[in-house]
């Protein structure tokens, strides 16, 4: 059994400080996941894992959200010899855009890198179900959730986290006053 705990270490995905995570809620750990997206060799050791959760499922599309999702989406169709579909922001949460055409009832697995809220994935699914496709199952990473989110399809997770989030006005970090950091592609 790999030891993901170890690798994501070692390559630096795992931060210790004062973060404002995609999901607005703040934290003392955040991980990093282009520190890992930007090694092929690790993300597709790591894919393998969620490819052979759903190897045996009946399915023939890959989707995920922008931007990590699009790599994790990428590697699992390589790997299963299925199609691969993103899905962009919109005003509706979530579209695929560039012409990506599901067809009613099209059977699609749905990956992405972390996973706190679920937020995206809930508008990736929404997408998906507005062109009439079929969500067959959750594949992620790395679960840094609280709660268990129920998407009614299986859920799968290469690494649970057991960290703690904070809605902001709850956040002891900033009681203490330590210096907010948003990390990732915004601003
Ligand atoms: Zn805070």
């Amino acid at each position: 059994m790999t030891n993901f705990l170890e690798i994501f270490k070692e390559v630096g995905v795992i931060r210790e400080g004062h973060f404002e995570l995609t999901s607005g809620l703040h934290s003392g750990i955040y991980f990093e996941k282009f520190r890992l997206l930007e090694h092929p060799e690790i993300t597709t050791l790591i894919c393998k894992e969620i490819a052979e959760r759903f190897k045996s499922d009946d399915f023939s599309t890959v989707a995920g959200p922008t931007t990590g999702g699009i790599i994790i989406a990428y590697e699992l169709a390589r790997q299963l010899g299925k199609r691969c579909i993103f899905a962009e922001k919109s005003e509706e949460g979530r579209e695929f855009k560039r012409g990506f055409e599901i067809k009613s009832g099209e059977r699609i697995l749905i990956v992405d890198d972390i996973f706190t809220t679920g937020g995206s994935i809930r508008d990736t699914i929404s997408a998906v179900k507005r062109k009439a496709g079929v969500v067959i199952g959750v594949g992620v990473i790395v679960d840094r959730s609280e709660q268990t989110i129920e998407f009614g399809v299986p859920f799968f997770s290469v690494y649970k986290a057991s960290v703690k989030n904070w809605k902001p006005s709850e956040c002891p970090l900033c009681k203490e006053g330590i210096e907010l950091s948003k990390p990732g592609g915004r601003r």
